[in-house]
């Protein structure tokens, strides 16, 4: 237990969004399903709202309760490898890397996130997406059994066979129905090796909008390995980059594949139909090297906000929308470094193979998911930098057919009724009321017992 005045109470507080700055009476680090039992009846019983922390990354940060008693499980952080069942046992804190590091040697893998700082636990509750997730579904398609600790104390297990409906309410119902203190993970052969490729538009230029028309075109018949993807940011000044382009808004065009390095460079090869790039670069690598790439750029201690859409369509207007990036038509001179970045990951394949109503995940269907992100450090910024990410999220807006529930970043019900099907939402609430009636596991995208008004 961790307390004000503790020398290391504001280390365990702090989580990756410096925004958030919430002070729990009591950080309780777990090291066992015994321990967040004790936990759990500690706080009911001293009437403490509960948070559950794993990675730290929602960026709400709604896993620090102000005044409440956190369950801190990054001290259950590891990752035991089957390699013959080929399966993998994570605890409900690990990161990311732990998981795939633990893996890799064994030539296996499964679906994780793109950075590798992230929790399993937060990651894998929402759904779960990454490199691997055309080829293997999402993370959560890929977990066997769920260990949990419900809201009176008591230790479950949940699969397809033992407590099912619990199971598939895990499978993106996030943390509303317990404290997941263990993960059994499915791993999947691969080769290791992925290629990046990227091609670099100025966004003002009638080529970018054509680019793009082509890059979309391919998105259904995208082969499983890629997993097509767009960016919108301002360049830095990388020796690949044409003199033009450097320090000014760019769009990108590409592709992430992982699997054999032959087949990538052949569909490079006709993937550079979609239009005459501006710059481009291919890179090749080790897939553990990848899930780290982005490590740096996403560090912690900034200060964050982020919007997104899931979208099942792609239309010529949506692409119109996304290039504006948030500036408004009236235009006026925007200092390009205060603009939001962001763009869009290609879903489809294994994701959308498993069945709309056998999981909480509710947007199987959706064709490419769009996030925008503001990252900054200066307080006084705060409001301009919401807004720049909140404008482009609304200008795509009127496309979208839902949003995922793990990068909503406005408190309330409105995120909920957009991550989740109604139908979804229904079962969610039955389910709700069967583990946490009272509602102790609030802090988070919450399921209410009743069922969830949406305004
Ligand atoms: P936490 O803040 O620790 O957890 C978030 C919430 O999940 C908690 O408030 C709690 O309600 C619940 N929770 C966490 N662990 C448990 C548990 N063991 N039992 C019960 N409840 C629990 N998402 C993707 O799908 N793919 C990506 O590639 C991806 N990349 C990202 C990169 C960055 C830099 C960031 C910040 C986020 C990214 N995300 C991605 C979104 C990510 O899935 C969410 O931020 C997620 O909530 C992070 O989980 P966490 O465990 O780190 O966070």
């Amino acid at each position: 237990m961790v307390e004000p005045g503790h020398p290391e109470y504001d280390t365990h507080r702090e989580i990756w969004n410096a925004m958030v700055d919430r002070r729990p009476a009591l950080i309780a680090r777990c090291t066992s399903a015994d321990d967040v039992a004790a936990a759990i009846r500690h706080a009911r019983e001293a009437g403490l709202e509960i948070g559950v922390r794993s990675g730290g990354h929602g960026v709400l940060g709604l896993c620090v309760p102000d005044g409440g008693l956190m369950i801190d499980l990054s001290p259950m952080g590891e990752v035991r490898v089957d390699p013959a069942r080929r399966r993998a046992r994570v605890g409900g804190g690990a990161l990311l890397r732990s998981l795939d590091q633990a893996t890799e040697p064994h030539g296996l893998a499964t679906t994780a996130g793109n950075v590798s700082h992230t929790g399993v636990g937060g990651l894998t509750l929402g759904g779960g997406m990454g490199w691997l997730a055309r080829q293997f579904g999402l993370a959560c398609d890929n977990v066997e059994t769920y260990t949990v600790v419900t809201a009176d104390g008591e230790i479950l297990r949940a699969s397809s066979a033992e407590n099912s409906d619990l199971f598939w309410g895990l499978r993106g119902g996030g943390g509303n129905f317990g404290v997941v203190t263990e993960f059994e993970f499915r791993l999947h052969p691969t080769t290791g090796r992925a290629l990046i490729a990227d091609l670099y538009f100025d966004p003002s230029e009638p080529a970018a909008r054509s680019a793009l028309r082509a890059w979309r075109d391919r998105l259904h018949g995208a082969p499983r390995p890629a997993t097509l993807t767009s960016d919108m940011m301002t360049a830095g000044d990388a020796p690949f980059l044409p003199e033009s382009l450097r320090g000014r808004p760019v769009v990108t065009a590409g592709f992430a594949w992982i699997g054999e390095m032959a087949d990538a460079r052949r569909y490079l090869d006709e993937f550079r139909e979609i239009g005459a790039a501006a710059a481009e670069s291919v890179d090749e690598m080790r897939y553990i090297d990848l899930q780290s790439s982005g490590d740096d750029r996403h560090h912690h201690g900034l200060r964050r906000y982020s919007a997104g859409h899931y979208l099942t369509e792609l239309s010529d207007e949506a692409i119109d929308a996304y290039l504006t990036r948030g500036i408004p038509s009236s235009g006026g001179t925007i200092d390009p470094s205060m603009l939001p970045g962001g763009g869009f990951q290609g879903y489809g394949g294994a994701i959308a193979e498993v069945g709309d109503t056998e999981s909480a995940f509710s947007h199987r269907e959706t064709l490419v998911e769009f996030f925008a992100g503001s990252t900054w450090a200066d307080a006084a910024e705060d409001e301009a930098r919401m807004s720049g990410a909140r404008a482009w999220a609304a200008a795509l807006e009127p496309y979208s057919s839902g949003t995922y529930v793990n990068v909503i970043a406005d408190a309330g019900d409105e995120g909920v009724g957009r991550a989740y099907h109604a139908a979804q939402l229904e079962r969610l609430a039955e389910i709700k009321r069967t583990y946490d009636p009272d509602n102790v596991f609030h802090l988070n995208q919450n399921i209410r017992p009743a069922a969830t008004v949406v305004e």
